[in-house]
């Protein structure tokens, strides 16, 4: 404790590290507008200190069986999902979700452990017997080596295991950099992991910011670097990591668009749309956060959205019947209102105004209402950058091509979605539309654990996507073994060998 502050430090080689360097920031309850813990700042002293770790116990975990490390991620999953009321009230208190969508948040977690408890299957090569006479040929994925994973504000828990639970699956260590706005899940996933049987070194925690991140992606003891979080921040990880020569996933920002088509049962789609674009106040990167109204359907979808909003009740996320929480940070929440006025300013038409929202009891949080603007144009930068709150805009077009004209164009790619009664409209949406994943009457479609997460154009820097079967392509390095047992030596061969 420092003060009335809960003071958190890292956690490297099995053991919590009090921060040396010096430097700490705040962590806020944003419900209530109040820090409530300090959290250290690493070094690039402290950084190494951590990757040294889990190189010190990569030779030993690397060469566990896949079977035995399962095991550790089995025992991890009870554990977890035995303490799910405790991470997950934590992630309320740091993070502002409301409590039901912080538990979702963890099932959803714990369902990317499940599918790594499945690492022996996963592992499983090729083999090719007699590719030549007396040569058969064979492959295998081998661990990368020691990983990092740097992950953002708005899922504590499900982000990290998106990542570590694969990657030391697969027989890696890792060093995780969570964000420094909530680094309380992170920690208390790794204390688990720990007492699920993980030896010291496995999975190390450094808090921080650029000095750790920067670190970890210029050390030579990093073999791959897992990043989520906003695109500029992406563009330099994957920049730096490349030119660093490690493998590098980095996921970036996001302005999903949700197409409704005049067929569609608007009423469902305002119902749907109301939840996709203000759960967690829209700071998810699969929120919508464009709605494009296709022909006659907008203004009945805006009519629809109108009395949607008027039912979202905006209460401290532990509150009980809370459908939207507080903004994380005072400073974001100025940021989503600055882009209002900006909104105003540009000439949206401003249907549901928000910004005056106040919870009785909680003057000091971070609270705002849900923002509806209508007749935003792709020239507005309401429309074009991402805004990451409680704020949809609305775009009217006159056909399904100019909605997929609209969403091509847009600079981010990473979820989309359509609302219609048609098969083959839905069908062509699909085939045609430029983003990484795409729903169908299902307003966030998020790829389940065995299917991988990832964005097109500057919503992924990478070839890889998260997770799922992505997730062990990543976190693994194939070799391929062609072997002869000659009973005799025939001497050098000076061509090509085919085979035959
Ligand atoms: P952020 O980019 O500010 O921070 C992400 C991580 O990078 C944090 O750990 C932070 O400490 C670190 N960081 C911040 N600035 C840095 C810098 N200059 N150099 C090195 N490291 C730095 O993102 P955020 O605000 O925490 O999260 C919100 C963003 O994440 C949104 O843009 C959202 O769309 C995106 N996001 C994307 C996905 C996805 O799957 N594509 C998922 C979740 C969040």
């Amino acid at each position: 404790m420092t003060g009335d502050l809960k003071y958190l430090g890292h956690y490297i080689g099995g053991r919590h590290v009090a921060g040396g360097s010096g430097r700490s920031a705040p962590v806020y309850n944003p419900a209530l507008g109040v820090a409530t813990t300090q959290v250290a700042f690493a070094s690039a002293a402290e950084t190494r200190a951590a990757i040294a770790a889990a190189a010190a116990a990569l030779p030993e975990w690397s060469d566990t069986p896949a079977l035995r490390r399962a095991r550790v991620l089995f025992r991890f999953r009870e554990l977890a999902e035995q303490r799910t009321d405790d991470i997950a009230s934590l992630l309320t208190r740091e993070h502002g979700k409301v409590l039901s969508d912080a538990r979702g948040e963890v099932t959803r977690g714990l369902e990317i452990v499940e599918f790594a408890c499945g690492i022996p299957h996963l592992l499983k090569g090729e083999y090719s017997d007699a590719v030549g006479r007396g040569i058969d040929s064979w492959s295998l994925r081998q661990p990368v080596g020691v990983c990092a994973g740097i992950t953002p504000f708005n899922f504590p828990a499900m982000v990290p295991m998106w990542m570590f639970p694969v990657a030391i699956a697969c027989g890696n260590t890792f060093v995780l950099k969570p964000s420094e706005k909530d680094p309380g899940c992170p920690m208390l996933l790794a204390e688990l992991l720990t007492e699920a049987g993980a030896p010291p070194g496995v999975l190390n925690v450094v808090n921080g910011d650029r000095e750790a991140v920067d670190t970890l992606l210029t050390d030579p003891g990093i073999g791959a670097v897992s990043f989520v979080g906003s695109t500029p921040v992406a563009e330099h990880v994957f920049r730096t990591g490349s030119a660093h020569g490690k493998r590098v996933q980095a996921l970036g920002g996001a302005k999903n668009h949700m197409v409704v088509m005049p067929d569609a049962d608007v009423a469902g789609a305002a119902h749907a749309l109301a939840g996709a674009a203000y759960g967690s106040a829209g700071e998810r990167c699969m929120a919508i956060s464009v709605a494009v109204a296709v022909g006659d359907a907008g203004d009945r979808l805006v009519e629809a959205m109108k009395a949607e909003l008027a039912a979202i009740r905006v209460l401290p996320g532990m509150a009980e019947g809370a459908d939207m929480g507080p903004l994380v940070t005072r400073a974001h929440l100025e940021r989503v209102l600055g882009y209002v006025a900006t909104g105003v300013e540009e000439g949206a038409k401003l249907v549901v105004d928000g910004r005056r929202h106040r919870v009785p009891g909680h003057e000091r949080g971070f609270f705002m209402g849900p923002v509806l603007f209508d007749e935003v144009t792709p020239a507005m930068r309401i429309y074009r950058e991402e805004i990451f709150g409680p704020v949809l805009v609305v775009v009217r077009v006159p056909d399904l091509a100019s909605a997929l004209e609209l969403i091509n164009r847009h600079e981010y790619g990473n979820g989309t979605a359509i609302f219609t009664r048609d098969g083959g409209v839905a069908r062509e949406f699909c085939r045609q539309v430029s983003a990484g994943m795409i729903g169908v009457n299902v307003p966030i479609p998020v790829p389940m654990a065995f299917h991988s997460f990832g964005g097109w154009k500057r919503s992924l820097f990478g070839p890889l996507h998260i997770h799922g079967p992505d997730g062990v392509r990543f976190y693994t390095r194939l070799k391929t073994v062609t072997a002869r047992w000659p009973s005799s030596s025939k001497g050098a061969e000076f061509t090509m060998p085919t085979m035959t």
